[in-house]
């Protein structure tokens, strides 16, 4: 029996649901919770599968999840991360950013690869050496919350201080950090109105060449800051977790 709890209902956590509705991710029953227990409850309301909508962590981890994943915020990582690993549950994290400053090392953590991709060959050019990863982001003002008529540059800096400042926009910055070392990483974020889609554009400068990756994401209609494609990494990697459960 393959159960799957869900901190987190608001577009990444119905996403993720949806995706078991359909028949994508090999899970029997979700354990569901938000700190808006409404929330939990419209989401159970809207599907046809096993549901148990429970109102603490401490309730979830009775009902005995194989895999929880994270879909709430930094401070629900900060919150619950040590109790769901001394619990030796499997934990996949959305909110990245959280996992910069934790000390924090369990082979029970699992992190998407969220809103970009590419992973793979970064983390292997990282082993040979990194000069300097430059992400450049750029969205639109409502998925930063802003209102300018023009392009405007409204963060040039760190990983570490982007996740700080823009700690629900940035995800992308901590990914990179956590694959790489996060010194070599400087980001640059734009609010610009002309832009409808997210844009991360990622420049790698290694050892032996450099990379270019773009990435143009819808954003969730109900949530502008988040992509769609950060939901459907969380779901690749969920189902493939539990295949590996048997
Ligand atoms: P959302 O705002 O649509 O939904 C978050 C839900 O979590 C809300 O219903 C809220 O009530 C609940 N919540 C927040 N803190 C909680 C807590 N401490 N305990 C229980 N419930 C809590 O957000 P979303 O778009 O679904 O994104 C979820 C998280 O994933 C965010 O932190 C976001 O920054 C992150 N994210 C990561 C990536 C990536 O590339 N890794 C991409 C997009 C979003």
């Amino acid at each position: 029996m393959k159960k799957v709890g869900i901190i987190g209902c608001g577009a990444i956590g119905t996403l993720i649901s949806g995706a078991v509705e359909k028949g994508l991710v090999g899970c029997d029953e979700l354990i569901l919770y938000d700190r808006n227990i409404k929330r939990a409850e419209k989401l159970k309301n809207s599907l046809h599968v096993p549901i148990t909508v429970v109102k603490s962590l401490e309730e979830m981890i009775k009902v005995k999840p194989t895999i929880i994943v994270e879909a709430a915020s930094q401070q629900a990582v900060r919150e619950y991360l040590n109790r769901i690993l001394a619990e030796n549950i499997e934990l996949l994290v959305m909110s990245v950013g959280a996992l910069l400053d934790l000390d924090v090392e369990s082979n029970k953590i699992h992190i998407s690869s969220g809103a970009i991709g590419g992973l793979d060959a970064v983390s292997s050019a990282a082993l040979a050496g990194i000069d300097k990863i430059t992400l450049t982001t750029r969205k639109n003002p409502r998925a930063l919350d802003r209102d300018n008529k023009e392009e405007k540059l409204v963060y040039t800096g760190s990983a570490e201080e982007a996740v700080r400042l823009f700690p629900r926009e940035m995800n992308v910055a901590a990914t990179l950090a956590l694959t790489t070392q996060s010194e070599k990483v400087r980001v640059n974020v734009i609010s610009d109105p002309k832009v409808d889609r997210n844009v991360h554009e990622i420049k790698i400068e290694w050892k032996h060449g450099n990379m270019f990756l773009k990435f143009s994401n819808d954003p969730h209609p109900e949530n502008p800051k988040t992509s769609a494609l950060a939901a459907w990494s969380a779901i690749r990697l969920l189902k493939e977790i539990l295949e590996k459960h048997s």
